[in-house]
């Protein structure tokens, strides 16, 4: 199994969130963070990334279902 991991640039704030909580999938690149690589292993940390996002900016994906960020509960 395989996501996918997207940061729309034009949302981003570059708060630098995404890279602290995953620095091996999120990189700052001038004021936007970009994934490292869009195909990712499943880690929890991706989806606590895109959780935490301010801007609510990243979105990850398993084929076409997002799994994250997750719904609140
Ligand atoms: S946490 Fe969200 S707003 Fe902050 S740098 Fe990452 S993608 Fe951009």
């Amino acid at each position: 199994m395989t996501w996918k991991l997207d940061v729309t640039p034009d949302v981003c704030i570059g708060s630098g969130v995404c890279a602290a909580l995953a620095p091996d999938r999120h990189r700052l690149d001038g004021v936007h963070a970009r994934p490292v690589t869009r195909g990712v292993e499943p880690d929890e940390a991706l989806l606590d990334a895109a959780d935490t996002c301010p801007a609510m900016a990243i979105t990850v994906s398993e084929r076409r279902a997002v799994v994250g960020p997750r719904p609140w509960s």
